[in-house]
């Protein structure tokens, strides 16, 4: 039976902006139409895709996934279960980066590396907000690289991809900017297994190794980014909450200079960073 859109919201378990959304998904509208005309219908077709995806949310999955799309810097990225769903907290670190790009010496044809890309909003983003920058993209994960190139393809950014373990497949090459939104969450910590959290990938979300409290991938980065850095260069990554002082020793004793850390919106420190042979 036909339904209007504001009876289905009125129906719907979800929060109503939640619902709004997914009948904006299911009729193609914008959110101006959807809130303007409450009164038009769905049809019976549009009725049953959009209770699926309402029955979908109940049972907890993200909102991303079951849009399929998620907006991050301004631009909409498309999400599968392949891949972390991108978080407001990370536009931190594109900042930084594109703040550290436009500071080199000659931004043009400067290479960034971005590690474990996933989505490939980090590498996508800051693409499109400096073009002149030569961008590479890693992933361990084939499906998530999918992903990520059907987002630069959409979002029309020319990025190599390549999948890797970290650096492995890197041979010598090297950069003026390594960037990574690594696993970091502790082996066994509550909140894998709570929340959106449940449904993400969980190797984008832990290295699952016990007794290194979240920051075995960290240490790796960390440990092989200098064979991979130009003279000069910098390698910025986000942390976990409790993180920043473990992340500034293992900088520190891996020789990076000119440490630096950044507060979220939140206030919370999430991303550090420093430079390589600065001479
Ligand atoms: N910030 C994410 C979370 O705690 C984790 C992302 C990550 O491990 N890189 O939900």
């Amino acid at each position: 039976m036909p339904v209007s859109i504001s009876a289905l919201v009125k129906q719907s378990p979800l929060s109503r902006r939640e619902a709004e959304m997914i009948i904006e998904r299911v009729l193609g509208s914008s959110r101006a139409t959807v809130i303007a005309y409450p009164e038009r219908m769905l049809d019976a077709a549009q009725e049953q895709q959009a209770l699926a995806m309402i029955v979908r949310r109940a049972g907890g999955e993200p909102m991303a996934y079951i849009l399929g799309s998620r907006e991050f810097y301004g631009l909409d990225f498309s999400v599968t279960p392949a891949v972390l769903i991108p978080r407001p907290e990370t536009e931190l670190l594109v900042e930084q980066a594109l703040a550290r790009l436009s500071s080199l010496p000659a931004p043009q044809g400067a290479r960034l590396l971005d590690l474990g890309t996933g989505s490939g909003a980090i590498a996508i983003s800051v693409a499109r907000h400096f073009p002149a920058a030569n961008v590479t993209a890693t992933d361990i994960s084939g499906g998530a690289l999918a992903v990520a190139r059907q987002n630069a393809r959409a979002l029309g950014v020319p990025i190599r991809f390549i999948e890797s373990d970290w650096f492995a497949a890197l041979g010598s090459e090297t950069f003026d900017l390594i960037v990574s939104n690594p696993p970091y969450v502790a082996a066994g910590d509550k909140h894998l297994a709570a929340g959106d959290l449940r449904f993400e990938p969980i190797s984008a979300l832990t290295d699952g190794a016990p007794g290194e409290n979240g920051l075995a991938c960290i240490r790796r980065i960390i440990a092989d980014a200098p064979q991979h850095l130009n003279k000069g260069g910098s390698l910025l990554f986000e942390h976990g909450y409790d993180q920043a002082s473990a992340c500034a020793e293992l900088l520190a004793a891996r020789g990076f200079r000119d440490l630096c850390s950044f507060n979220d919106l939140a206030g919370i420190a999430r991303v550090a960073g420093g430079r390589w042979n600065i001479g």
